[in-house]
């Protein structure tokens, strides 16, 4: 008698047995080839619930495939630990953020341990350790080296509710990434790196497979366009200012300018402000200064502006252009003055519209009979009421306009992005410290790397109160300069989280080295050939870990320019038709099912449940169903086959089954390495059935059967790793099973699928004969003289032609 499935027993079993074996412990003086598999490393934010699993189990798989296909495979774990949800976290529950995040890095690490990876434990990171953070300081520095870290003051997204700064990349549309406050705007003294400096190759993605979304994502980020800087000639009396400068990609609309748009902070507004239009003109800036980004570049929002009562000049046309201010133009973006083409953009149109403002047409739309327009023409058109310029379609004015201004040294042409430098201080207290000192004598003074690290107080008052808490630590604030041992101060800011995340897959390639952030191990396994994880990264930790890497690379070093040589972004599990939060109480925890119905089974649902770029929805009888699938499996491969020795049909009954087993090993593989994993579930059960079923009849020879159950279980192995290992040992094999080689399937079985021959004499049905698929014209019709029905029926007749048609059948003509 056969005992019962037990999970729980042989996961346990075989996760001790492997780690006493150190069975996925890897080096790097391996003679196979590398494969470096990583998983963004989850933030440590409390239990790990199904959507980790489901970012985590896969790519196991997929990292396990690659093992057993003879890859050396780095497949490292860690923690993003860290930054404010866990500093949040903390407050809340009245603990100290080191103690809350380790707790959590203790539990998640535990079910972690329970998925059954071939995560390698020695190389995991925590990045709040001193002996990483330390690091981090260390970059931060060579940043600073390189020119591409500067402190400056400028205006930055201020979360009130977090109580700090925030990157461009963390306000969504004008909230808070994190906890979803509107986000305001201050002028702070901050730290940035000079992103921008690689705003250009940041764009392009040459030779690494990424997804296209993410790719276009990244390119409307850095938000290239290619246009023309033009000056508007200012003359007011008092004034020193002789011009107003705007960008556009249109410079063959500029004869339609019929009003100048600054943003309400711009410098000039109180210079140029007419007396009279003095209290309008505050009135309206107050008013302003109390919405946030988002209000202000809503669509919903009525435009609307003051004017503020004096003119520029149109120098194309020599035209006096009155000058407003609007709240939908923000100084932080381009120049922060626009020029208003109300004919020829549709936020204009509406502003003219509003205020009466002429709507001259400059680009002639097809068919235009010089009549009024009742919206905005955007596109491109014939240019008119343009002076010398009448007639040119729009690119060619474009260059013409482009040229004139230049020559006349009215404008030229220029390149914006919308991208910013990445904004790194954040006043808190939960993250690494910024390694530089203020010095009364010698200004900022870089710690020197041999101090490195800085140290996080772990008695400081961590409470938020909208300045840096580690001002209010006199130990740690007070230093001595470097430079000149004068009393000098810390920078009291702490980094963006993101700093962190932008390099921890270059230390699971150095574990342990503490001479370095990385030593030579690092250029043997990097760059990460498969990379995988949420496709909501793609303007935040995927595009400042390829910043970081481009700066590495120019500094000398690594080698390579590109991190992630392919990307794979997984979709979400949701539950109840509803993405999982702890306020829907919806949220799904792996711990339960894997108590339940065994790591294995919940690894097989995920990869099952659809195709993982997708996402699905949980459902308990999905899970259900796939334990049902791994018990019949178990109980196929333990009892014993009974073959029936007299069979006829064992010939037959092993061909076939050898070709599906061919088959099999193909489409598991090709679906493997295309990522199709819920397919390659299927594909699995459907081998089950038929294994079953060949059982049952008891034709084919023990020798075959265990052959196809020795392929079941191989490429069952990256799935159900212990179930596989288990059914392994049972069937007498030497361990481990996730050391032997993946299956090969041999092309010319596979191809050999059947048809059907018919064999007729003079038009009539004689006999069918399974032939295959392959079969020339020749071997047909061999076949078909041999069977013995058409022996009987040719008897005593002359053959006199015979007709074949491929595929399907041959037709004997007699008489
Ligand atoms: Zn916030
Ligand atoms: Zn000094």
């Amino acid at each position: 008698m056969t005992a019962k499935y037990n999970p729980q027993e042989i996961e346990k079993k075989w996760q001790e047995r492997w780690a006493k074996d150190k069975l996925y412990e890897v080096t790097e003086d391996d003679p196979r080839p590398k494969w470096y598999a990583l998983t963004m490393f989850p933030y440590t934010s409390g239990d790990l619930h199904i959507g980790h699993w489901y970012a985590m189990a896969p790519s196991d798989v997929h990292a396990r495939f690659k093992r057993l296909q003879g890859y050396n495979v780095l497949h490292p774990m860690g923690f993003d630990a860290f930054g404010l949800p866990a500093e949040n976290a903390a407050i809340k529950r009245g603990i100290h953020p080191f103690a809350w995040t380790m707790q959590n890095v203790d539990n998640m690490r535990r079910q972690l341990k329970s998925m059954g990876a071939i995560y390698d434990w020695n190389r995991e990171v925590i990045t709040c350790q001193p002996e990483y953070y330390k690091w981090t300081e260390w970059f931060f520095l060579k940043l600073y080296e390189a020119g591409l870290a500067y402190r400056a003051k400028a205006p930055v997204n201020w979360c009130p509710h977090c109580q700090t700064v925030l990157a461009n990349e963390q306000v969504i549309e004008g909230f808070c990434e994190r906890c979803g406050a509107a986000v305001v705007r201050r002028d702070l003294e901050q730290w940035f790196f000079r992103i921008t400096k690689y705003a250009d190759e940041l764009m392009e993605h040459n030779g690494i497979d990424w997804p296209e979304r993410i790719k276009i994502m990244q390119r409307n980020w850095v938000g290239k366009s290619v246009g023309t800087e033009i000056s508007f000639a200012l003359d007011q009396p008092g004034v020193d200012e002789k011009e107003i400068k705007v960008f556009t990609t249109r410079p063959d609309t500029t004869f339609g300018v019929t009003f100048m748009v600054l943003a309400p902070e711009h410098p000039l507004v109180a210079k140029l402000t007419s007396p009279e239009k003095e209290a309008e003109v505050e009135n309206y800036i107050a008013q302003s200064r109390r919405q946030t980004e988002i209000e202000r570049l809503s669509t919903e929002k009525e435009k609307d502006g003051v004017f503020i009562g004096t003119y520029c000049i149109n120098r194309l046309n020599g035209e006096k252009v009155p000058i407003w201010i609007a709240d939908y133009v923000l100084l932080a973006y381009g120049t922060g003055a626009v020029m208003g083409v109300p004919a020829h953009d549709e936020r204009d149109f509406a502003f003219a519209k509003k205020y009466n403002l002429p709507i001259p047409v400059v680009i002639a739309p097809p068919d235009w009979q010089r009549e009024e327009l009742d919206e905005a023409y955007i596109e491109t058109g014939t240019m008119v009421n343009s002076g010398q310029f009448n007639g040119l379609p729009s690119q060619q004015g474009i260059e013409a306009v482009s040229d004139f201004l230049e020559k006349n040294g009215w404008g030229k042409r220029t390149v914006t992005y919308k991208l910013r430098d990445w904004l790194i201080s954040r006043q808190r207290y939960w993250g690494a410290p910024i390694p530089m000192i203020y010095c009364p004598d010698c200004g900022i003074v870089p710690v020197p790397e041999e101090d490195l690290p800085v140290l996080l107080p772990e008695d400081a008052e961590f409470k938020p109160t909208g300045e840096s808490p580690l001002k209010y630590h006199d130990q740690f604030v007070n230093t001595t300069c470097p430079r000149c041992g004068s009393p000098a101060k810390r920078e009291t800011d702490t980094m963006d989280t993101f700093m962190c995340s932008s390099w921890y897959f270059l230390r699971y390639a150095s574990p342990g080295c503490d001479s370095a952030a990385f030593d030579n191990r690092m250029q043997y396994w990097l760059p990460v050939d498969l990379y995988t994880g949420g496709a909501e990264h793609a303007v935040m930790h995927l595009f400042y870990a390829r910043f970081f890497i481009k700066a590495l690379r120019d500094m000398g070093l690594v080698d390579f320019g590109e991190p992630f040589t392919r990307l794979f972004n997984q979709g979400i599990i949701i539950a109840e038709k509803q993405k999982m939060s702890k306020s829907r109480g919806n949220v799904i925890t792996p711990d339960e099912y894997v108590s339940e119905l065994g790591a294995d089974a919940v690894r097989a649902y995920l990869m099952f449940v659809a195709p993982w770029e997708q996402g699905g929805e949980w459902n308990d009888s999905g899970i259900s169903g796939i334990s049902r699938w791994l018990n019949r499996l178990w109980k196929l491969v333990l009892t014993s086959y009974n073959w029936d020795k007299f069979s006829r049909d064992t010939a037959k009954a092993e061909r076939d089954i050898y070709r599906i087993a061919h088959q099999t090993i193909r489409k598991v593989t090709n679906d493997l390495e295309n990522i199709h994993f819920n397919t390659m579930i299927a594909i699995l059960m459907e081998f089950t059935n038929h294994l079953s079923k060949a059982k049952e009849l008891g034709a084919i020879t023990p020798s075959c059967w265990k052959w196809c159950r020795d392929n079941l279980l191989l490429l069952l192995a990256p799935t159900a790793p212990h179930l596989a290992e288990e059914l392994w040992q049972e069937t007498e094999h030497d361990y481990s099973i996730h050391n032997q080689r993946w299956p090969k399937w041999d092309e010319t079985l596979v191809s050999d699928e059947q048809i059907t021959l018919v064999v007729q004499v003079n038009g009539k049905l004689r006999d069918r004969t399974i032939v295959p698929v392959s079969i020339t014209e020749t071997e047909a019709k061999q076949i078909a003289l041999e069977r013995e029905r058409v022996k009987t029926s040719l008897k005593g007749k002359e053959i006199v032609k015979v007709i074949y048609v491929p595929g399907r059948l041959v037709n004997l003509v007699v008489r």
